[in-house]
């Protein structure tokens, strides 16, 4: 993801903070939004995002998972090798 975001203040380029950063969860009783986060280099005005929470596809295993977090198959598959030692 490189779309730019642009200052509707500065019309600057934002810079990315965050991506798919988890919010919500002390606000909503639902599922998180995750965000991202864009500062303002000229103004710091940060901005909001809604995204689609940062997915990322594992190159191990091809699992779907959020781009903040480990690879829960893959640290699944990890502590099952570590088990079976
Ligand atoms: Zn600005
Ligand atoms: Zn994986």
């Amino acid at each position: 993801m490189s779309e730019k975001m642009i200052c509707p203040v500065c019309n600057k380029e934002l810079k990315l903070r965050e991506e798919g950063y988890p919010m919500g969860s002390a606000f909503l009783k639902a599922d998180r939004v995750h965000v991202n986060i864009y500062e303002c280099p000229e103004c710091h005005e940060v901005h909001l995002y809604a995204c689609d929470g940062g997915q990322v596809t594992c190159p191990k295993c091809g699992t779907l998972h959020n781009a903040k977090e480990a690879c829960p198959v893959c640290a699944l598959n990890a502590a099952l090798d570590e088990a079976s030692k």
